[in-house]
């Protein structure tokens, strides 16, 4: 009897018939060639994550626990290779050691690295794209059982699409990333009058190396995060203990988490609770190691979408969506998150051929989100939006065929590589549409 899986914002559950652990890419291929066997489809999984289905394995469940080790390291090149099931958070202390970095690193650090890539998971940065632009190579276990590996040079179509492939071209098995040397980050937290942010947001973007704001709905405060980046070995002033303690634990999760339930009894009063929220988190200006500076505490359930925006319509997206809010009162209890990434080349990339701001939009997990999210949608889709793969969304494969330029070179390939649909499911059928042998 295999057990209940669950995704961490518990939007999706399934009980896979069979859940597999495999140690190494030889016993990853010998489960899939099992599989296809016993006419079964097979996902990998991550750390569940996602907030979408995008994970859902009904059949052969393939955790990642085992294959998490380090393979190869070359410091004077920065190449690093790891099995894919590697959680960042064990990751970035492995490569302290050695001396290296991630280039750069979305809000926690649960993910592994293939879940990561797997849906373009992104921090922010106008001169940095999301990890899988931090990928240079890729070892795959295909629908057929084999392996195949791929790289700027080697099968290098396969590598421009597997970079964002939602698990649907192969398990990955390895990865191989760029690196660079540890790095430290100075960052100032402080609030700014929105409309300030909204008026600067191009100059504010491009002063700084990271740069994000949040946004609570009912307020007219955004807490602003601008990142500096700083060598290795500048003398640290960390967020001492208790600090952190304050901010991760009490105010922005359990205090927060408190205030919520209480807005959950009587929305009325959620525009109240933003707004004490807003003024209760504090500032924070400190020097540390880029890892430990990334990634914070989420301890408090929420549901997400975000929408990548090209850059050039963000601002008016924005203003759109708070003269609805100041109209119809909707009570958003979570902000807005807004950052930046650089245009890359991958195919099923939000960021593919264009500059663009993510738009992340939330809500507390045990308040209705579906009016809220549907307006965002709407809104952020009109200004050329394109969703994250990661996180809730309506769309369909029709539409988003129209939003990625190579969707159908995407598929195609998916097609060839896979026609039977062995890594499959409900959700991936609605987004990409059904493999050959389900037409
Ligand atoms: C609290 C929270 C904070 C977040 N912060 C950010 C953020 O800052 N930036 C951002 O962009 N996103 C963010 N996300 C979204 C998250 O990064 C993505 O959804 C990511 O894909 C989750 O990784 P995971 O390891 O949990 O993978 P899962 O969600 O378990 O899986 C994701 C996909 O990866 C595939 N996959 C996993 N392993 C393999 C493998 N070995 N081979 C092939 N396919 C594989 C799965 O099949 C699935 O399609 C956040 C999510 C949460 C819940």
């Amino acid at each position: 009897m295999t057990q209940q899986w669950q995704n961490w914002a518990r939007t999706e559950r399934v009980t896979p018939r069979q859940v597999r652990t495999p140690r190494t890419t030889s016993e990853l291929s010998t489960i899939v060639t099992e599989a296809a066997r016993d006419g079964l489809r097979v996902r990998a999984i991550g750390s569940g994550h996602s907030f979408t289905g995008v994970a859902v394995a009904p059949d052969v469940q393939v955790r990642p626990d085992a294959m998490d080790g380090l393979i190869a390291v070359d410091r004077a090149t920065g190449l690093v290779t790891v099995q894919a099931g590697i959680p960042l958070h064990r990751l970035n202390p492995l490569l302290a050691e050695h001396g290296l970095a991630m280039e750069v690193l979305g809000d926690i650090d649960r993910q592994t690295i293939a879940g990561a890539i797997s849906t373009g998971t992104h921090g922010s940065g106008e001169r940095f794209g999301s990890i899988s632009t931090q990928v240079r190579a890729l070892e795959l276990v295909t629908a057929d059982g084999s392996v195949l590996t791929c790289s700027a040079t080697e099968n290098p179509e396969l590598f421009t699409a597997a970079r964002v492939s939602l698990g649907t071209l192969g398990i990955i098995a390895t990865v191989t990333l760029q690196c660079v040397p540890l790095y430290a980050l100075h960052a100032v937290d402080e609030p700014r009058p929105i409309d300030d942010v909204l008026d600067e947001i191009d100059d504010l973007v491009a002063a700084n190396d990271h740069y994000e704001f949040f946004w609570f709905p009912h307020t007219e405060t955004a807490l602003t995060r601008r990142y500096t980046r700083l060598p290795g070995d500048v003398e640290l002033r960390p967020w001492n203990r208790v600090s952190r303690f304050v901010d991760d634990r009490l105010v922005t999760n359990i205090g927060f988490e408190a205030l919520l339930r209480v807005g959950t009894r009587r929305p009325s009063l959620i525009p109240g609770i933003t707004r004490f929220v807003t003024k209760a988190v504090g500032s924070r200006d400190i020097v540390d190691l880029a890892p430990n500076v990334y990634a914070s505490a989420r301890n408090v359930r929420f549901r997400e979408s975000e929408y990548a925006v090209p850059r050039a319509h963000l601002v008016e997206a924005l203003r759109e969506l708070k003269s609805w809010l100041d109209k119809h009162g909707e009570p958003v209890s979570f902000p807005f998150e807004v950052r930046f990434s650089r245009a890359d080349d991958i195919w099923l990339s939000p960021a593919h051929d264009r500059d663009v701001a993510y738009v992340a939009f939330h809500q507390y997990h045990r308040l209705p989100h579906q009016r809220w999210f549907g307006i965002c949608e709407q809104v952020l889709g009109e200004a050329g939006g394109r969703p994250h793969w990661g996180k809730l969304h309506s769309l369909g494969a029709e539409e988003l065929r129209q939003r990625y330029p190579r969707f159908d070179d995407f598929v195609r390939l998916r097609d060839a590589l896979d026609p039977a649909g062995r890594f499959g499911n409900d959700h991936l059928d609605r987004v990409l549409g059904p493999a050959p042998a389900s037409r």
